[in-house]
């Protein structure tokens, strides 16, 4: 079973100029370059939308400021004990 993804990643397509460092960068490799041409006659990366870890490796690796994104998703909170327990926590 996948593990769910701990970050996201967002392109915007009119700054990206489709060098595909960010690509070659992603360690669980779920970046790629669109098959559609941008504006700009490049394609741009594209996230696939599963796996991205947050890590920002493909955020340092951008050499175009303002192209990529990158969010760390924070998992919602679980609660482990009811009100009431003298030892509630929340992870
Ligand atoms: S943040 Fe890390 S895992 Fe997510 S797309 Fe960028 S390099 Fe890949
Ligand atoms: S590194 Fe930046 S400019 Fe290059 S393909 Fe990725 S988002 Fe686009």
């Amino acid at each position: 079973m996948a593990t769910p993804a701990r970050g996201k990643v967002a392109v915007n397509i009119d700054e990206c100029k489709g060098c595909g460092l960010c690509v070659e960068s992603c360690p669980p490799r779920c970046l790629e370059l669109a098959p559609e041409l941008s504006a700009y006659g490049v394609h741009p990366a594209h996230y696939t939308g599963e796996s991205c870890t947050g890590c920002g490796i493909c955020f340092y690796c951008c050499p175009e400021p303002g192209a990529i994104t990158v969010y760390r998703l924070v998992p919602a909170l679980k609660v482990v004990a009811r009100q009431g327990d003298s030892h509630a926590a929340t992870l």
